[in-house]
Formats: structure tokens, C-alpha cells, sequence
């Protein structure tokens, strides 16, 4: 049975980018890039003003008497004649400099008068002059297949004058739920029923992860309504299933998966909660099925199949975990890892992490409190206040209260 770190490394080794897409820069964001990005001129193209002023030849400003101001360049125009020596012309930020000008003087060091203009500091050859491609050179492959668009990326690309780019494919996941006491929300309540919170709760995993989930019709315990059912899903990029991977009479999720073609590749993972997690493949699709307990579906949905949803999505490696202090001693399981909720916080500029309530694996309000998922390795020892331990976010956007 293999570990925590095993288990993951095995998932990540079995697993590959997706093909590419071209999309529209604003829905690239956050997405990995299918191929190197290389500039094609220069950037800036042209050498140009970095301030509002007069661009001048520099040599020229030691003359009292000024400079005659012979011209404009506005943004968005291009000189046409260079630069008459004994003379300026006006130029706004961005725009070419004429041929023979080698110093921009800002409005605010100089005097106009009569038209003339006085440098009231002399410049120094290359002042304030922005250098063609002192950026950027045609041809640099500037970035790189899977760098993540952000809005830095989106601003070079724009520059570039694509409005699209190709972006590696966000998977399909096909989500199965599967038990004979299963109602879907919404469903008048009946005794003995509960409602299937695994499909949207995995879905809304799926969506944080960047991928497009997909929820099929609950499956019962029987076998021609689980193969029907995982046989769709097995037509989506990864399928994930929630309950029936235990060893009970009815547990049929990996005997109807064997007789459809997949691989298993492990059953059980020694952790605790969310050991009966097994992972199997067919076709290079990742096939999860986790356990029905909510808290254990969702808790390995964060620790095995985001990891695997991410690669696929050509992330360049999985996300580290945050490492964190534990705020107070932990037991452990001396012959597993133990999954602990947590609450995090900052500390004197430490994340700190404190159990986020009752750890047993029923208990969903300890999981409504919870920031992150600590693993505490294996053990004969108790974990002491203050060691350190991987804790992997199960929420984006934590405000951790750092020092402003
Ligand atoms: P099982 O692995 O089928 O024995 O399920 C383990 C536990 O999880 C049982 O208490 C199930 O009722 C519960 N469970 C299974 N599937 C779901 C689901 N989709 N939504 C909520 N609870 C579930
Ligand atoms: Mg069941």
C-alpha cells in the first residue's frame, strides 16, 4: 500500500498535459501556455521619449543663448526630418525620437522663450531616451510553454498584437456518485435517503482546480447501473467516483472498473482518513475512485486529484504545500499519515497551524472551519508545538493576516 508521497508521485507519473487551445487572452488567465512565445521586433521599436520635453542633440545645450524649437512629435506620430543641429523639438512620452537627437529635456528642467528653449541642466548623452529593444530583442523566445498567464503576460501578449493565444486544454471530469441510499438535492427526503453532496461538492473541487466538471447521473449499487455510468464517464480526460471502494458486499466501484479495461494501479493509500482511495488508468485517463465519506471524498480530492488535474492542465509541477508550525502537540498514527483540518494563521511572521476542531472523519463542520489539510507523517512519537508540517489550502484566496 503506498504512502501519502508515494501514492501522489504515482498519480503525477501517470498522468501528462492535455493538447492545446487558442483562446482569447482574458480566458488564458491562470492557464499554462502550449508554446514558447517569441518577439518578433524589437521592444520598444523605436528609441523614444521617456518624459514629456524637448528632444535635443546633448552636445548642443551648453549654448546660452538655447536651442530654436523647430517641431512637435506627438505620441502616435513619427518625425520625419532629423534633428537640425542647433535646434529642439517638442515630444511627448512614447514617441520616435528624430534621427540625430540623442537626449530628451524634460519640460520641468527647461525655460521656453520666444522660441527658444534653455536647458536648464545640461543633459548627458542617452537621457531620458528609452532604447529600441533595451526590453525586448526580436526573436527572444520571451516566454515560455507552460508559464501561467497573468496580467503581466497578458500585457506582452497584447503588446505583441495577439488578442489570442494557445493555452493547454482545462480537463474534462466526469463526477459519479453511487449508492443505493442517495437522493439528488431537491429530491423529496424518504427514510432511510440521504442527499448526494459528493457530485457537487467533488465539482465544485474540480472548478477551484481549473478544470470542467462534468456530473453524471447518480449510480446505484448495482452493476448495469455502475457500468453504464462509468462507462460515459470514462469518455471525459479524468473520471472521478465517490463511495463503493471500501471492502463492503456492495463496494462494486473497482470490480465493474476491471471489466471495463482499466488499470488499477493502487487500492488504499495509507492515510487516515481517505485510505480506500484507489487510482486506476485507461488510455492515459486518470480514473479516481475516492470513499463516499464526504469529508475523506473531499479531502482526497484535494491531496490526489487536483495535483493530477493541474498537470494536466500543463502546470510545470504540482503546487508545494504551505509549511506551517503546529500550534499545539498532535498524536499520531504510528503506522500512517494522519490528515489534520486546520485553521491557519500569521504569526510573528510564521504560519501557524491549530486543529480546525473534532477530527473525526463524520464531522463536516470541522471542515467548514478548515483553511488547509496538514499531514502529519507517520509516527510512534506525538508531534510537539512548533515542528513543522506540510499543509496543503483547501480554499483560494486565504487571508492569512499578514503583516501589511
Ligand atoms: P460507501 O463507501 O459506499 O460505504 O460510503 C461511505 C459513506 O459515505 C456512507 O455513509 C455513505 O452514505 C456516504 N456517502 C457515499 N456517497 C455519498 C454521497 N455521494 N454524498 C454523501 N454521502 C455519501
Ligand atoms: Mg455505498
Amino acid at each position: 500500500m503506498p504512502g501519502f508521497d508515494e501514492a501522489r508521485e504515482t498519480i503525477l507519473a501517470r498522468v501528462a498535459a492535455l493538447g492545446a487551445e487558442v483562446v482569447p487572452l482574458l480566458h488564458a488567465v491562470g492557464r499554462a501556455l502550449a508554446t514558447d512565445q517569441t518577439v518578433p521586433w524589437d521592444m520598444p521599436r523605436w528609441d523614444n521619449s521617456a518624459m514629456d520635453g524637448y528632444a535635443v542633440r546633448a552636445a548642443d545645450c551648453a549654448r546660452p543663448d538655447g536651442l530654436e524649437l523647430s517641431g512637435f512629435v506627438p505620441a502616435g506620430s513619427s518625425p520625419e526630418e532629423p534633428l537640425a543641429a542647433g535646434t529642439a523639438v517638442k515630444i511627448l512620452t512614447g514617441a520616435p525620437l528624430p534621427a540625430g537627437a540623442d537626449a530628451v529635456v524634460p519640460f520641468e528642467h527647461s525655460d521656453q522663450r520666444g522660441g527658444r528653449v534653455v536647458a536648464l541642466r545640461p543633459p548627458a548623452a542617452g537621457a531620458n531616451v528609452r532604447r529600441r529593444g533595451e526590453d525586448l530583442r526580436a526573436g527572444e523566445v520571451v516566454l515560455r510553454a507552460g508559464s501561467i498567464v497573468g496580467s503581466a503576460e497578458v500585457s506582452l501578449l497584447a503588446s505583441l498584437s495577439r488578442p489570442s493565444v494557445a493555452v493547454v486544454r482545462r480537463p474534462t471530469v466526469a463526477i459519479l456518485s453511487n449508492g443505493d441510499e442517495l437522493l439528488e438535492p431537491g429530491e423529496p427526503l424518504a427514510p432511510g435517503k440521504i442527499y448526494d453532496s459528493n457530485a457537487l461538492a467533488l465539482a465544485a473541487a474540480a472548478k477551484r482546480a481549473g478544470a470542467t466538471p462534468i456530473l453524471l447521473p447518480l449510480a446505484r449499487d448495482d452493476r448495469g447501473s455502475l457500468s453504464r455510468w462509468l462507462s460515459d464517464g470514462l469518455r471525459a480526460d479524468a473520471l472521478v467516483t465517490s463511495a463503493g471502494v471500501s471492502v463492503g458486499d456492495r463496494d462494486l466501484v473497482r470490480e465493474v472498473l476491471r471489466e471495463l479495461a482499466v488499470e488499477e494501479v493502487f487500492w488504499k493509500v495509507d492515510i487516515q482518513p481517505g485510505r480506500p482511495t484507489a487510482f486506476a488508468v485507461r488510455d492515459a485517463r486518470p480514473i479516481f475512485s475516492l470513499p463516499g465519506n464526504p469529508v475523506a471524498a473531499l479531502l482526497t480530492f484535494e491531496l490526489f486529484v487536483r495535483p493530477a488535474l493541474r498537470k494536466m492542465m500543463g502546470h510545470p509541477s504540482p503546487e508545494r504545500p504551505l509549511t506551517a508550525r503546529l500550534g499545539e502537540a498532535n498524536p499520531r498514527k504510528p503506522d500512517r499519515a494522519a490528515l489534520l483540518r486546520v485553521r491557519l494563521e500569521r504569526a510573528a511572521g510564521e504560519l501557524v497551524a491549530t486543529s480546525a476542531g473534532k477530527q473525526q472523519t463524520g464531522l463536516l463542520r470541522t471542515m467548514l472551519r478548515a483553511d488547509g489539510v496538514a499531514v502529519l507523517p507517520p509516527g510512534e512519537r506525538a508531534l510537539e508545538a512548533g515542528q513543522a508540517v506540510s499543509v496543503y489550502p483547501l480554499r483560494d484566496g486565504l487571508d492569512l493576516g499578514g503583516e501589511p
